[in-house]
């Protein structure tokens, strides 16, 4: 209370106040400070613009606690409003809301944090940073070798032939029983050509003639065959 007393006996020198660049009022000061460590006290228009980003500000209350016989609030700091207004990130410069109310100024969007936060990791364990980049650029070796297996006309197959493709690009090698073994496991595709894709695929005797040339086609268009000594050694 003696703190509130003080600041009105300030505001009526108001001529040497600032104005808030958000609302256009005068900044006064007001009790807590706007975070721990801040310069106090802190200066608030009426709207209670945040001096640092213009989001609105709410004092936070402790609970009541008891002193000298009476019961007291204390406000102990201030709190962002939602929605917090739309800021740019220092370090990529795109637009972000923080994702703490309250703490809201050491600011960052949640990408850059992160990026910091992996930099210092790999900062204090040079070692453990090695193995790490080895296995992430293997990860991306992996990646780049299954995407360049796709025809150009890839997005114009129809989706019976893509599952059955991608189970082709997925391993070097893949027999037609194996393959419909993986076809019936997976449950994706019902097979048209007989009780199960396993059935239809274990040979051209017991067999579906029609299921073994429709394989046959999607293995041609991917280089795939389904003879392992007929791969081509590239
Ligand atoms: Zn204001
Ligand atoms: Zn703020
Ligand atoms: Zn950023």
């Amino acid at each position: 209370m003696a703190e509130l007393q003080a600041n009105s006996s300030i505001n009526s020198s108001q001529g040497s106040l600032p104005i808030c660049i958000y609302c256009g009022r005068v900044r006064k000061p007001a009790p807590y400070r706007i975070r721990h460590g801040a310069p106090g006290p802190v200066l608030l228009c009426e709207n209670r613009c945040c001096p640092e980003c213009g989001g609105k500000l709410e004092a936070r209350l402790h609970p009541a606690t008891v002193r000298n016989g009476k019961r007291v609030m204390r406000a102990s700091y201030w709190t962002h409003l939602e929605p917090m207004p739309l800021r740019n990130c220092p370090k990529c410069n795109n637009p972000y809301r923080p994702a703490y109310k309250r703490f809201p100024h050491p600011e960052m969007c949640t990408r850059c944090y992160a990026l910091q936060r992996d930099r210092k990791w790999k900062a204090a364990h040079p070692e453990q940073r090695k193995e790490y980049d080895k296995r992430s650029a293997k990860r991306r070796t992996a990646r780049v070798r299954f995407a360049k297996q796709f025809p150009p006309d890839w997005d114009d197959w129809a989706l019976d032939s893509k599952i059955i493709g991608i189970e082709l690009l997925r391993q070097e090698h893949i027999s037609n029983p194996d393959l419909g073994e993986r076809l019936d496991s997976s449950r994706l595709l019902k097979c048209p050509y007989a009780d199960t894709w396993e059935r239809a695929l274990c040979g051209p005797k017991r067999g579906s003639k029609r299921a073994i040339n429709f394989v046959g086609e999607i293995r041609k268009r991917l280089g795939k065959p389904a003879r392992k000594d007929f791969i081509r050694s590239i």
